[in-house]
């Protein structure tokens, strides 16, 4: 059986509307898994987690810091409190049980706070130094390159490739990462863009977007396939 694959969803609190760009959705279904999406209160994110082979924490606006431990910096951006705790929650409990989670932009954000890690709230003006990591272009333009870290899990997907060419979306990153996690690729300038967690059976995060290079650039393929690949073995282990 093909593994189902829980996407998170963006959270309109306003009016009440759940949005989620249809090619996470593809990626998933190019790679031979089923998508099914995922939202709700907190008590379903714990309920829902051990029912699907795999979760896909899809992009979206800012973590609240509070999560982190700061209050907001004035370049913080929109949040989306109803959807912090639900994925927060999601990601605790996959965290906890072992699920397969493949984590993008936002997503890789909400991985790393869910293990206790911290974000900077905006890199332009935490971290003066940074190159333009919100890129002015198409979704699909490759603006900065990636160095890709020997020995993970990304370096086994990609194929061995020393870098990659990504694009970038994001004004947040992750600052630190949780003791006996590992940085799987970072910028030309130092920003942490994959992490993962050995210690985890799939824990990957990455700060591009892999979602809008498919099906042209074949490392981001290989993201979407080596996940769905992973869920499935999973699955039938299990079953
Ligand atoms: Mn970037």
């Amino acid at each position: 059986m093909p593994p189902l694959i829980g996407i998170s969803c963006s959270v309109d609190d306003e009016e009440k509307r759940l949005k989620l760009n249809s090619s996470y959705l593809q990626g998933i279904e190019e790679a031979g898994g089923v998508p099914v999406l995922l939202a709700g209160k907190e008590e379903t994110a714990r309920a829902v987690v051990a029912r699907v082979d795999g979760v896909l924490l899809s992009g979206g606006v800012d973590v609240d810091p509070r999560y982190f431990g700061e209050e907001p910096h004035q370049a913080l951006g929109e949040v989306s409190p109803a959807r912090d705790a639900f994925e927060l929650a999601l990601a605790k409990e996959a965290l906890r049980l072992g699920v397969p989670v493949f984590g993008i932009c936002r997503g890789a954000q909400v991985m790393a706070v869910a293990g206790g890690g911290s974000l900077y709230q905006d890199l332009p003006s935490q971290r003066a130094q940074s190159m333009q990591h919100y890129q002015r272009g198409p979704r699909s333009w490759q603006s900065h390159a990636v160095s890709v870290v020997e020995r993970t899990r990304l370096a086994a997907i990609c194929g061995g490739q020393a870098e990659l060419r990504v694009n970038s979306f994001h004004h947040q990153a992750v600052r630190s990462l949780p003791p006996g996690w590992v940085t799987a690729a970072t910028a030309p300038d130092g920003v942490i863009e994959a992490f993962e967690d050995p210690g985890h059976p799939y824990w990957l995060a990455v700060q591009w977007h892999p979602e809008a290079l498919y099906p042209q650039d074949s490392a981001a393929r290989a993201l979407f396939f080596a996940f769905v690949q992973f869920a499935q073995e999973v699955s039938s282990h299990a079953r």
